[in-house]
């Protein structure tokens, strides 16, 4: 953050940009409200590149469940998001989608672009994974965002509760070890994920799916 007083210079060049770090479970409509900010931005004039890491197409595109898509870059972990915003300039904003799946250095990258470039940085994720510990670059998105928005759409738990974590199921049963990033959810994959509430997240209930 910027300190400003009486005595220190005013910031010279471009408007300082915003980053800011939309989280909730899955299916709590992250990609839809991406793309929906996209529209938005796009149709008042203002420049911007879409980033996504594991969409559930398998491609480089943001896609929605409820069938909105738009083509986007595929963050892989060495792109430099830094260097791919100069070889887009100008770009006034970029949409991170599934910002909990890009490395911690590239959480810094968008940080720079917002106080060295002026740009509005939209980063949509998970907070935690499948053992409910937080992905590591949730948490410097956490420590370093001007502002954080846990997600309103509600997703609910069987119990009829609000869903806050993600669990993952592997034929039939919850497991609570195992490799951070699995994407399931995929054609016959046979690894699943489940949102639950905290009392059945930690109970292990997956109710009567
Ligand atoms: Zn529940």
């Amino acid at each position: 953050m910027t300190e400003l007083s009486a005595l220190s210079a005013a910031p010279t060049g471009t408007r300082d940009g915003v980053l800011r770090f939309y989280f909730g479970p899955m299916d709590c409509g992250k990609s839809t409200l991406a793309l929906q900010m996209n529209y938005n931005h796009r149709r008042q004039g203002r420049r911007g590149l879409v980033l996504t890491k594991h969409d559930r197409s398998g491609g480089p595109q943001v896609t929605s469940r409820i069938g909105l898509g738009s083509e986007a870059v595929e963050v892989e972990d060495d792109l430099d998001l830094v260097a791919l915003v100069r070889e887009h300039r100008p770009v006034d904003y970029v949409i991170c989608d599934e910002a909990c799946f890009y490395t911690v250095a590239q959480i810094e990258q968008l940080a720079d672009l917002t106080d060295d470039f002026g740009v509005d940085v939209y980063a949509f994720g998970l907070a935690s994974d499948f053992r409910s510990q937080m992905f590591p670059a949730a948490r410097r998105l956490f420590e370093l965002a001007d502002e954080i928005s846990r997600l309103q759409v509600e997703v609910l738990c069987w119990c009829g509760r609000p869903g806050r974590l993600n669990a993952r199921v592997i034929g039939g049963t919850m497991v609570r070890t195992g490799e951070q990033v699995v994407i399931g959810d995929t054609g016959d994959a046979p690894i699943r994920y489940q949102v639950l509430c905290r009392r059945h997240y930690r109970a292990g209930d997956l109710g009567e799916s």
